[in-house]
């Protein structure tokens, strides 16, 4: 079911095929709606002021959250903190919770897939108290291997593990339920960064059962400038802060603070209000939509089957991971001429079929999209182009890519 029309950027702009919904999606027009009708009516300080209109403003805000709280399956809406994006939400995972739980010599255990927001802060962690970083490997199929995992975890120095839930350049769906299992048994806490599996498949913390979850609103049909950070409530008496100053304050002497409980105590300042009015829009249309989740998933998972037999067919391509199947959310295809088995790499370099398939007005990502480690350590390549999909997308657009793509090579 193509349903372009709901969103108004691709319906103003026919000629655009967008593939590009791994970076930041599209955005539908009740989203707009939530957000605007927000400005016309409601627009005040939440949590704060005690006039109508706040008051009004501060209960839309609460309502976003408990929408929010419905949508990934949490319990307790404090376990919902609004936060910008999945880098926020991991580096306060990094410098909220682990910066005052961890100390020198405890290891950090995440993988070689991983976006640079689920492996810098942590570099960063173990340069300021000792942390030690590692990391787990992909097999020959692109998926992750369990084995070197639970060999590591079983030395029993692993605090915390940080998995993403699918890749964004492989689509590998990990089996995170078991992964979030396996660091329990070893005693080490679990972050996973859902960046790429919340608003394409469904989630349930509730069932998975981490201590942190990390997404991005604005790639789940939200507004820029939207992300959430669960956090279970078993870490809620450990989490110390990230940014300090108003509202996130229930008391301050001249030389202490004392801190609201969660969520506020990790959203200091001025809240993105109406982004998050209109990320619970998002969350509705994503539930309304027929059979809910699970057919947005069947759905997006047809275009990247398609994508993927579609590209395979073009000589001297290399498809990266492990393609469709249980194991891949096929959310998005990555692929690349620039390798050693291509005869003439350097003449289709991604970043000239990256601005060449741009200029036919087909937005993709090239290049070696924050995943540096993955392409340098494991790949062994210098990047890919990755042609991303969602709910707006149908086999036409994929159609056109790749005649656009046939044409560019020959
Ligand atoms: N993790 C993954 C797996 C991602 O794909 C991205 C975005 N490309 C991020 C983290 C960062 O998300 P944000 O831009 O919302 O901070």
């Amino acid at each position: 079911m193509s349903t372009k029309k709901s969103f108004p950027l691709l319906a103003n702009n026919p000629d655009t095929i967008y593939l590009d919904s791994a970076a930041t999606s599209q955005k539908p027009q009740s989203v707009l709606n939530a957000e605007l009708e927000h400005y016309l009516n409601c627009n005040a300080p939440t949590g704060r002021s005690l006039y109508p209109m706040a008051n009004a403003a501060t209960e839309a805000l609460n309502q976003a959250r408990e929408e929010i709280a419905r949508f990934i399956g949490a319990e307790n809406t404090a376990s919902v903190v609004f936060t910008s994006g999945t880098t926020m939400s991991t580096n306060t995972v990094a410098f909220a919770w682990a910066r005052k739980n961890l100390k020198a010599g405890d290891k950090i255990l995440t993988t070689i897939m991983e976006h640079h927001a689920n492996i810098v802060p942590w570099q960063i962690l173990s340069e300021d108290i000792g942390t030690i970083l590692d990391f787990v490997h992909l097999d020959n199929n692109a998926l992750l291997d369990l084995t070197e995992m639970e060999n590591k975890l079983s030395v029993g120095d692993v605090k915390l593990v940080c998995v993403g839930h699918v890749s964004s350049v492989t689509a590998t769906l990990n089996p995170v339920k078991k992964i979030i299992a396996l660091a329990k048994k070893y005693g080490a806490k679990i972050l996973v960064d859902g960046a790429q599996s919340t608003g394409h498949i469904p989630i349930d913390v509730n069932d998975l059962n981490p201590d942190f979850y990390a997404c991005s609103g604005h790639k789940m049909l939200g507004p820029m400038g939207t992300g959430i950070l669960f956090v279970h409530p078993d870490r809620f008496n450990e989490i110390g802060t990230m940014f300090t100053g108003g509202d996130m304050i229930s008391k301050v002497t001249p030389t202490e603070p004392w801190f609201k409980p969660l969520p506020t105590k990790l959203e200091a300042g001025t809240q993105n209000v109406s982004g998050f009015i209109g990320l619970a829009e998002a969350a509705r249309w994503l539930n309304n939509y027929p059979d809910g989740l699970i057919g947005v998933e069947r759905y997006i998972k047809s275009l990247g089957t398609y994508a993927w037999q579609e590209l395979a067919q073009i000589p001297n391509i290399l498809l990266l991971g492990p393609g469709p199947g249980d194991s891949c959310s096929s959310s998005l295809v990555s692929f690349t001429f620039n390798h050693p088995a291509c005869p003439n790499r350097k003449k289709i370099d991604d970043m000239i079929l990256g601005e060449k398939l741009g200029e036919q007005n087909i937005c993709v990502r090239s290049g070696i999209f924050c995943t540096e480690p993955l392409f340098s350590h494991q790949l062994n390549l210098k990047g890919a182009t990755r042609a991303s999909f969602h709910i707006y997308n149908t086999k036409e657009d994929i159609d056109q890519l790749v005649q656009a793509i046939q044409k560019i090579i020959n």
